[in-house]
């Protein structure tokens, strides 16, 4: 029962008298502790060497004091100010304190100050040497001082002269002081290792979320597929290590997911993704990369071994285009336009590879084809295009565009009876660029808008100052597809002819047949408004578009325009002959009037004007012109119809 007691008593005082609480201190740290104590050690002794050998004679104290100094405490500093032998140095102090407060003690006595300092030596101990050593060397001090007060000073008569009460008094604050400080280094190195804990766990709390914001920023949230900034990582890892065999890197773009996800909603959406992302990982094996780059993007890398399985099985599917998705009970058809890139042919830089097959990608969409190799002539005229778009802006900004017209002609009378408004773009540094080139990236990049919006006020201007000037001529402008389907096109155009005081029915806008393709309902309705108000409408190109006919009954149109591919050959192709004459019968038939552009020659204006094609435009009456070289051509044109009349 008691050596139960006294044994549990002594597991719980144990860490206290310092099993498994030693300080594991940094070397850092200790040789600044040991730096601290031997300074403090020798600027509190060397006043003391002063003293004692100057002031109040005790020449071998002082000698002792200040051989503590020079032998103990400053080879102590030194090496801790080395980081060099840090246990020696630690050791090195201690032995000082010993030696110190052993000659205090003995030589000195231990009252007042001197008793003040001999009672922190303790502290010393176990701040130096941790716990369990802290207690060796406390316990050897406290054995040293009972030797000799009880021993060498009562029994020997050696040393100071102390009473017995007085030694015993300083025995007991020893030991007292002993425990404080053993006490006190327990709570501080508990203290420091509950802090190590907390740090730790912080710390691995904080790496915890680091890694997943690392996965996060490198792969995509719902397939857990590598991102494009993971996926150019693992592509250079992938070529450092083919060893000069080649990759192939494709770019799928699955079509039409947008309206797909619209229809299966938003989960439906994310299932879709999930279904396709599982049958091309199954379709490219263990060789090669998945990554999904975008919302309707995955990139496909792959060994270039044209007859391996990977490779077959890929070439199938992109050849099939596409392949059914089970997706809430439905099967769904999945087309991909597919862009690829070569390594090492194209190019030996993950980016570049990349970004090189979305390009062959884009151009596949662009071409309605199912895929597309990486034409590096294609990269020359991507930059070009996204040259002339950057050019465009500053273009319209600063004015450059301007508008030819070109007349359009009776064929019977040879009276101008209108004319095409032409745009064109004369840039300082690339000169003349032609608007087959600049319209369709101005549609693509809806700069088309502004432009149409600018062109229209020009026209419109124009058309004012021919009224105030007496001629009366009708003007067609090219309106595209976006344009006419933009929100505020009606109401724009509508102002813009208000603010002039110019009809509406001296307008006419050419539209071409892609207007109606896509989306005949939202065209229909903004036509209509449009005629409403008295605008013309005419088909451009007719007979390129490729069509129904049937929509022509639909619209509210007044004019066809014959495309000049079946008009400048006219009269050697007699299959372009029989379009051209069973167009102008179509077109009267539906109460019509017919207008044939591209007329070159005398013989072909006089062969439409003899199958009753109302009106012409052509090289062969004009080319397109200035407005101020339109206005100066149509007033004398006019002056000579007068001058006729009056002759007859
Ligand atoms: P388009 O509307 O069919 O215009 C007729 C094109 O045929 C004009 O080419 C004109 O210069 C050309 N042309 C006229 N007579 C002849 C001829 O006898 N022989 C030959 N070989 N060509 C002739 P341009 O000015 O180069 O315009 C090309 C196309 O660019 C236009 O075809 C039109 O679709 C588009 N475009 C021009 N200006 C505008 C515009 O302001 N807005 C829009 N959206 N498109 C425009
Ligand atoms: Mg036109
Ligand atoms: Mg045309």
């Amino acid at each position: 029962m008691f050596w139960g007691g006294l044994s549990r008593g002594f597991i719980s005082l144990s860490p206290m008298l310092g099993w498994g609480a030693d300080e594991l201190l940094q070397p850092d740290e200790r040789a600044r502790q040991i730096q601290l104590a031997s300074g403090i050690g020798a600027a509190v002794a060397l006043p003391f060497v002063i003293r004692n050998g100057f002031i109040s004679p005790l020449p071998v104290v002082a000698a002792v004091e200040l051989a503590t100094v020079l032998l103990l405490l400053l080879p102590a500093f030194l090496l801790a100010h080395r980081r060099r032998f840090l246990t020696l140095a630690e050791s090195l102090v201690l032995l000082a304190g010993y030696v110190i407060f052993g000659v205090l003690l003995i030589f000195r006595g231990v009252q007042g100050t001197g008793m003040f300092w001999a009672l922190l030596f303790p502290f010393l101990c176990f701040f130096l040497k941790g716990q369990l050593m802290g207690w060796l060397y406390s316990l050897g001090f406290i054995g040293f001082a009972s030797i000799y007060l009880f021993f060498l000073r009562f029994h020997l008569g050696i040393g100071f002269d102390y009473s017995q009460t007085y030694a015993i008094h300083y025995l007991e604050l020893l030991c007292g002081f002993t425990v404080v400080a053993a006490g006190f280094n327990l709570l501080r190195t508990r203290f420091e290792e509950r802090l190590q804990v907390r740090v730790a766990e912080e710390t691995a709390v904080a790496k915890s979320y680091l890694t997943q914001i690392q996965y996060q920023a490198s792969h995509d949230v719902l397939t857990g597929l590598p991102n494009r900034i993971e996926l150019v990582h693992r592509l250079s890892q992938q070529m450092a290590n083919a060893g000069g065999a080649g990759l192939v890197v494709c770019n799928l773009h699955v079509r039409r997911l947008h309206e797909l996800s619209n229809i299966l909603g938003h989960l439906g959406g994310d299932q879709l993704v999930l279904s396709i992302a599982e049958k091309l990982a199954a379709s490219i094996g263990s060789q090669g990369i998945l990554a999904r780059t975008r919302r309707d993007e995955f990139v496909v890398i792959c060994p270039l071994e044209p007859q391996g399985p990977e490779a077959l099985a890929l070439r199938r599917q992109i050849e099939q285009r596409q392949f059914g998705v089970e997706v809430q009970g439905y099967t769904l058809y999945v087309e991909f336009s597919v862009g690829v890139s070569r390594y090492p042919g194209h190019s030996t830089d993950a980016s570049t590879l990349l970004k090189q097959a979305e390009q062959a990608m884009l151009q596949a969409r662009k071409s309605d084809l199912p895929w597309l190799l990486y034409d590096p002539a294609q990269e020359q005229a991507f930059q070009r295009h996204h040259l002339l778009f950057s050019l465009m802006c500053e273009a319209l900004a600063k004015e450059e565009f301007d508008i030819h017209l070109q007349p359009q002609v009776d064929l019977v009378s040879g009276r101008w009876i209108g004319a095409e408004a032409l745009c064109r773009w004369h840039h300082p540094a690339e000169g003349h660029i032609p608007p087959g080139v600049f319209i369709p990236i101005a549609e693509e990049s809806g700069l088309v808008d502004p432009l149409t919006d600018w062109l229209m006020d020009r026209c419109v201007r124009e058309l004012r100052q021919w009224r105030a000037m007496g001629l009366e001529l009708g003007l067609s402008i090219n309106v595209s597809a976006l344009t006419l389907l933009s929100p505020n096109f009606s109401d724009k155009i509508r102002a813009c002819i208000e603010r002039h005081g110019v009809p509406a029915q001296s307008i006419t806008l050419e539209l071409t047949e892609s207007c109606f393709m896509n989306s005949l309902d939202r065209s229909l309705l903004v036509m209509h408004h449009l005629r409403s108000v008295g605008f013309r409408f005419s088909v451009d190109d007719f007979g390129t578009g490729f069509s129904s006919l049937s929509y022509l009954k639909h619209l509210p149109i007044q004019e066809l325009k014959i495309d000049r591919a079946f008009v400048h050959k006219l009269l050697a192709q007699p299959g372009d002959q029989a379009i051209v004459t069973s167009t102008i019968g179509l077109a009267h038939q539906l109460g019509l009037t017919v207008v044939a552009e591209g007329i070159e020659d005398a013989a072909s204006a006089a062969w439409l004007a003899a199958r009753g094609c109302d009106a012409g435009q052509g090289y062969w009456f004009a080319r397109p012109m200035p407005t101020t070289d339109f206005v100066q051509m149509a007033m004398a044109q006019r002056a000579e119809a007068v001058s006729s009349v009056s002759a007859v």
